[in-house]
């Protein structure tokens, strides 16, 4: 299969039918916020999270035009797409998962896009995993946007980090500017911008806010590091109107995933 043009799914395919309208939804809505917010939709781009969901949902996608797509694990991610990509042009590999340092050289050598760098070991590992694969590999720095959690506020923090939302991690602001320096000293990797996810249980307003702030700082030494990898999505309006340009968005095209798997 070659080509860029989204090409029609097979007659009697709902789960190509259903997520056509998810997507489509998820557009409607990127087109609305960036209207409130005067901004351009071009400058949005949707990156699907297919994690949990089988190849055959991302070949699907591959066919409805999707070209940019997410995984948080190694080894699901590695397996998925190691078929799909061979025979599907131009798709766009991002990985938003934590990354322990005994897996960097692995996910350096299939990913397109790491959006998890929040440590100088991560940074030398995905260096010089890239470099042994002879690829370039472009990153964001992940920020945590954690406020100090009032006290009131922490069994509602336990409750929904119990209820299978994504992991944390990231680096502490003060931390960014010493990693954006070493990314820039490491020999195969490219500083694409900075990512984060809200934390949970409370406005993401500002906490995308302080990721715009932290985005400000970056570009003032790094200015082609123009990605704001925000929004998920409960939380993308929120995100766009913070100025983000990549919005990672599941549950909303694929629908719910397996608690288990
Ligand atoms: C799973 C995940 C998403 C997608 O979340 P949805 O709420 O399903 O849109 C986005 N970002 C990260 C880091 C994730 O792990």
């Amino acid at each position: 299969m070659t080509g860029f043009s989204p090409q029609p799914t097979e007659v009697g395919d709902q789960r190509a039918e259903a997520l056509r309208a998810g997507l489509a939804d998820v557009r409607e809505r990127v087109a609305r916020a960036c209207d409130a917010a005067g901004r351009d939709p071009a400058e949005v781009t949707v990156i699907v999270v297919t994690k949990f969901f089988p190849a055959s949902d991302v070949r699907r996608l591959a066919a409805l035009g999707v070209r940019d797509m997410g995984e948080n694990r190694d080894q699901e991610a590695s397996a998925k797409f190691a078929d799909v990509k061979a025979d599907t042009a131009g798709l766009r590999l991002h990985f938003i998962g934590q990354i322990q340092t005994n897996k960097a050289a692995s996910v350096a050598s299939y990913a397109d896009v790491v959006h998890t760098v929040d440590r100088l070991k991560l940074v030398t590992a995905l260096d010089r995993g890239a470099a042994a694969a002879d690829r370039r590999l472009r990153v964001l720095v992940q920020v945590d946007l954690d406020p100090a959690r009032p006290a009131a506020t922490l069994g509602a923090v336990a409750t929904a980090a119990a209820s299978a939302g994504p992991a944390r991690g990231g680096a502490d602001p003060a931390d960014v500017g010493g990693l954006v320096a070493a990314v820039q000293a490491s020999a195969a990797l490219d500083l694409l911008g900075v990512m984060a996810v809200a934390p949970l249980g409370v406005d993401p307003g500002p906490a995308f806010g302080r990721l715009a702030d932290v985005s400000r700082a970056v570009r003032a030494v790094v200015p082609d590091a123009t990605w704001i990898s925000a929004g998920m999505s409960g939380d993308l309006e929120v995100a766009i109107r913070h100025g983000a340009t990549h919005l990672r968005v599941g549950t909303a095209i694929l629908g719910s995933r397996p608690t288990l798997r």
